[in-house]
């Protein structure tokens, strides 16, 4: 079930309330029933959608509730919350400062849209002002560097590799003070993906960040992935300290669960959703309009 038909699910049950004629136990349970079940069927982890129930549940058994003129309302914005929640882990996301020359490293699977988010995000503040510079740190994948150039060139951006030398650390470290050097504002490091969560490419990872100190890691993620998010978030969590999530390819037949997952698996926020292979196609994510958006 993609996002826009899970909203619209959603959207249904809250209808069927809607025409309910008493706002019972019985109406609160069909409710949830179909709500949870669309859920489930959207990948969101089985653990979180037994929350949501209690949670919606706990306030409808509530006295104020009961005595409550307007009842649906109470369960409409409670369920709304609910969804917000899921979706925001309750962390301000960190944002690069003009002048305060910050590293940010990406990680993430090969194929995630790591490259084209990492040239995303660097155009984004590159119109926001910023100097900003790329580093390619991946000399595992054939071809990385090549790739990074042409993406990084296309958005005016200057970038940093080499096409001989074989360890990343070394690149990383290089690229960072070359770019530290020339005054740059935000300086981002793209790793290497490889295809599974394999061991080498999470001792890779953790070389990288000890010899660079990202002031921001950033976990970038296929929306499109399903119940495989919990398990891939959670294996990054383990090498890394993310702090903020990308999701790409929210354009697509991306579910809502994937996000909800990462954001359940890592604790750290989602900032910003990928929305096309073009550089531009990066949206600003906020858990309450995407909520909005999504029940349409
Ligand atoms: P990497 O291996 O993780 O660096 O992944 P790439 O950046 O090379 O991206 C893999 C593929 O996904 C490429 O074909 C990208 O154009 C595509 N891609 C990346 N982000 C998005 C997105 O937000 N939406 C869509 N539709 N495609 C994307």
């Amino acid at each position: 079930m993609v996002l826009n038909e899970l909203g619209a699910r959603i959207n249904s049950a809250l209808q069927t309330l809607s025409r309910e004629s008493v706002i019972d136990e019985k109406a609160v349970d069909a409710l949830l029933r179909e709500i949870c079940g669309a859920l489930l069927e959207s990948d969101v982890n089985v653990r979180l959608v037994q929350q949501l129930r209690l949670n919606v549940k706990a306030l409808v058994n509530k006295d104020e509730l009961a005595a409550s003129a307007n009842k649906r309302k109470v369960i409409q914005n409670a369920l709304f919350d609910e969804l917000c929640r899921l979706v925001d882990p309750g962390v301000q996301p960190w944002v690069p400062r003009k002048g305060k020359q910050s590293v940010v490293m990406f990680v993430g699977l090969q194929g995630s849209g790591k490259t084209t988010s990492c040239t995303k995000l660097a155009a984004y503040y590159k119109r926001k002002g910023m100097k900003v510079g790329m580093v390619c740190a991946d000399t595992f994948r054939a071809g990385a560097f090549d790739q990074l150039k042409q993406n990084a060139s296309r958005a005016h951006i200057p970038y940093y590799g080499s096409y001989n030398e074989a360890d990343p650390v070394q690149i990383a470290m290089e690229g960072v003070a070359k770019f530290k050097k020339d005054k740059f504002d935000l300086i981002i490091v793209d790793t290497s993906g490889r295809h599974k969560q394999e061991a080498e490419l999470f001792a890779e990872m953790e070389q990288i960040a000890a010899a660079i100190k990202p002031d921001n890691t950033v976990f970038v993620m296929d929306g499109t992935i399903g119940q495989a998010a919990d398990s891939q978030a959670r294996a990054f969590k383990e090498s890394v300290d993310i702090g903020s999530i990308i999701i790409t390819k929210m354009d697509g037949h991306a579910k809502g669960g994937g996000a909800i997952s990462a954001v359940a698996a890592t604790g750290s926020p989602i900032i910003f959703i990928g929305t096309g292979e073009h550089m531009h196609d990066l949206d600003r994510f906020s858990a309450r309009p995407f909520v909005s958006k999504m029940l349409g």
